[in-house]
């Protein structure tokens, strides 16, 4: 099963970087941060690139 992710809302600004690479795994919230879907729609290696991605490295997995 694919981990979830976490995004800490203090630390994203917003860019929607992850919602590009996994748009079934994060969406953007009224406050214009990146909010984690559950579950998270996309394989793993798909969130992890999301993961990795992320500039301000503000998206963690929950094993
Ligand atoms: S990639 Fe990081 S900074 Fe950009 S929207 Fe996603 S969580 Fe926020």
């Amino acid at each position: 099963m694919t981990k979830q992710a976490i995004v800490d809302k203090e630390k994203c600004i917003g860019c929607g970087t992850c919602v590009s690479l996994a748009g079934k795994s994060f969406k953007l919230g009224d406050d214009g941060k990146a909010e984690a879907l559950v579950p998270a729609g996309d394989d793993e290696p798909t969130v992890q690139s999301a993961v990795d991605s992320c500039p301000v490295t503000a998206i963690s997995l929950k094993e």
